[in-house]
């Protein structure tokens, strides 16, 4: 053990600018919050693009922050350089913004900053992960280790060999005890060192450890003298975790569960400051149901785009089916209080941690799809039109294109079996919009195939041009084709047609049918029609001419 006067000596050589703990402490004075108020934060690294679990977690945080009336932290978590991709940082408050998780404090678009108690970058807070690994020296609770990786190597295959446990601990932890002498000797060779956690932990003890997810579990204290400070100056991710959320006053690390692993390291090193423990909730990754085996697994980063959070929005999901599915999967209780409290926004769900999954929630997206229609069926003709046209002015310059020169036209297509207590239900998102508009505009009209017409098409469709009147209400429409029906010797009367199937050509389904197909080239449409209506009489007295002279 060295002395007290090795120790400063020791803290002086290692960290010669560095400022005291207390000049950093003052700077993060006690926040004034109401009784129970939550302090959370997404800490995300900038390594890849924005994962689906990581606006998951967001928003898991950020409504317990604010159903609390607290405050919701995003903390950009950069300390490992070579892993970093370009853009990073802004795809990340790009995301959160898309996705209205945006936070109260932290790092904002252009760089902005909001908030008392940054910096909120951690490559900005070098010098204070420093200053805290100082500290630690100076008690005697850390030291320099001059290990080389290929005597780490030789060290992992001497245990391997002895079959012992792997890792930097007690006996095996080489300049845990090594003398002021060795330590200066190294220096002065300029040997490359890390600073490391002394530990004071018995692998062989147990402690109770309150997950606010996974509940409680006991778990082994740790005994590895850990990496705090790497050899460039950069801190690792526990000693950065500890001092960011001790100083910005975390209640409650909500994280992906890979780390839960850590806790009993983090614990120590919470101790080890003598800093009370912030709660932890260790949230399972999202999962899916894999193609081709059929079964579980992690939505993943490389198979899967729909694992990608740009993916829903370069489609066009609505938000607001996405946050109310995601909540859907964090609490399953979502759903019914979604059919209980139908007009209530989903601020008003009171998100309970302990009824999150434990080992990883099913990502299902039939029923996500089935979410965003229904949540899309509830919008006004003009709501679609506004959020079409947003997003299309983004991601399709060809719907653009048609919306912003045809408002009034598309808000008609778009009213076409909505309103008026109408649930319009078959679309999921902004992207189908394209095929919705596709009948509706003559060169998108005309690059479609018609599908195949019964025999004598051409007969019933000049007919019904002879009578046809747009001005027709939507009875008189239908009392001429059936009409025309009877004359071609269609079944009016679908059970008559039904007994009798021979002595028709078909029923009056087949006739509009026709008549379908001729103005839209579809067998499966809306309400036909309000599609005539929507057309023009020109026009659709065009297109079943074209359909007659084909
Ligand atoms: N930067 C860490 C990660 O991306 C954050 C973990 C945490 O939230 O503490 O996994």
């Amino acid at each position: 053990m060295l002395t007290d006067l090795e120790r400063k000596e020791l803290a002086q050589l290692l960290f010669p600018n560095i400022k005291d703990t207390e000049e950093y402490i003052k700077q993060y004075p006690k926040r004034n919050l109401p009784e129970g108020a939550e302090v959370t934060r997404f800490a995300p690294s900038p390594t890849g693009f924005v994962h689906m679990g990581g606006i998951y977690m967001s928003l898991i945080s950020r409504k317990l922050a604010h159903q609390t009336n607290g405050i919701f932290i995003l903390r950009i978590e950069d300390t490992d350089k070579t892993r970093e991709i370009d853009k990073g940082v802004e795809q990340i408050i790009e995301s959160l913004n898309k996705y209205g998780l945006v936070p109260d404090e932290g790092i904002f678009p252009n760089g902005e900053v909001k908030g008392e108690y940054g910096p909120y970058m951690q490559s900005q807070r070098l010098d204070i992960y420093k200053s805290f690994a100082k500290k630690l020296v100076l008690e005697g609770k850390a030291y320099p280790c001059f290990m080389s990786s290929d005597e780490l190597e030789a060290l992992r295959k001497e245990q391997e060999k002895l079959g012992t446990r792997i890792g930097y601990y007690g006996k095996y932890a080489k300049w845990r005890d090594a003398s002021i002498e060795e330590i200066k000797k190294a220096l002065e060779e300029g040997k490359e060192f890390v600073i490391r956690l002394r530990s004071n932990g018995d692998f062989n003890k147990r402690f109770n450890f309150k997950d606010l997810i996974k509940g409680s579990v006991t778990l082994p204290e740790n005994d590895f003298d850990s990496v705090l400070l790497k050899s460039d100056g950069y801190p690792v991710y526990h000693l950065a975790h500890a001092i960011d959320d001790h100083l910005m006053q975390t209640t409650t690390v909500t994280r992906g569960d890979e780390w839960f692993s850590s806790v009993p390291l983090h614990k120590e090193l919470f101790e080890t400051f003598g800093w009370n423990i912030p709660q932890y909730a260790h949230i399972s990754p999202l999962m899916k149901i894999d193609e081709e085996t059929g079964t579980k697994r992690k939505l993943s980063k490389r198979k899967d785009p729909e694992s990608n959070a740009s993916y829903y929005i370069e489609r066009g999901y609505p938000i607001q089916g996405i946050m109310e599915y995601l909540l859907n999967i964090a609490n399953s209780n979502f759903y019914d209080w979604r059919i209980q409290n139908l007009d209530k926004d989903i601020n008003d769900f009171v998100l309970k941690l302990d009824k999150i999954h434990k080992s990883g929630a099913l990502f299902d997206f039939v029923k996500f799809e089935n979410i965003c229609k229904d949540v899309l069926a509830k919008y006004s003709a003009e709501d679609i039109y506004n959020e079409a046209l947003e997003w299309s002015r983004e991601f399709n310059k060809e719907v653009f294109e048609k919306l912003s020169s045809n408002k009034e036209y598309c808000i008609s297509i778009f009213n076409i079996e909505r309103g008026n207590g109408k649930i319009r239900k078959d679309i999921s998102k902004m992207e189908d919009i394209q095929e919705q508009l596709e009948i509706f505009f003559d060169d998108t009209f005309n690059n479609l195939e018609y599908p195949e017409l019964k025999e004598g098409y051409r007969d019933i469709l000049k007919r019904y041009l002879k009578t046809f009147n747009i001005n027709d209400d939507v009875n008189t429409w239908f009392e001429k084709i059936k009409e025309i029906a009877e004359e071609f010797n269609y079944a009016v009367d679908r059970k008559e047609y039904e007994s009798n199937p021979d002595k028709y050509n078909g029923n009056v389904g087949d006739v509009a049918m026709i008549l379908r197909i001729a103005v839209t080239k579809k067998t499966k449409t809306p309400d036909l029609y309000q599609i005539i209506q929507v057309l023009g009489e020109d026009r659709v007295r065009e297109r079943i001419e074209e359909c007659i002279n084909r």
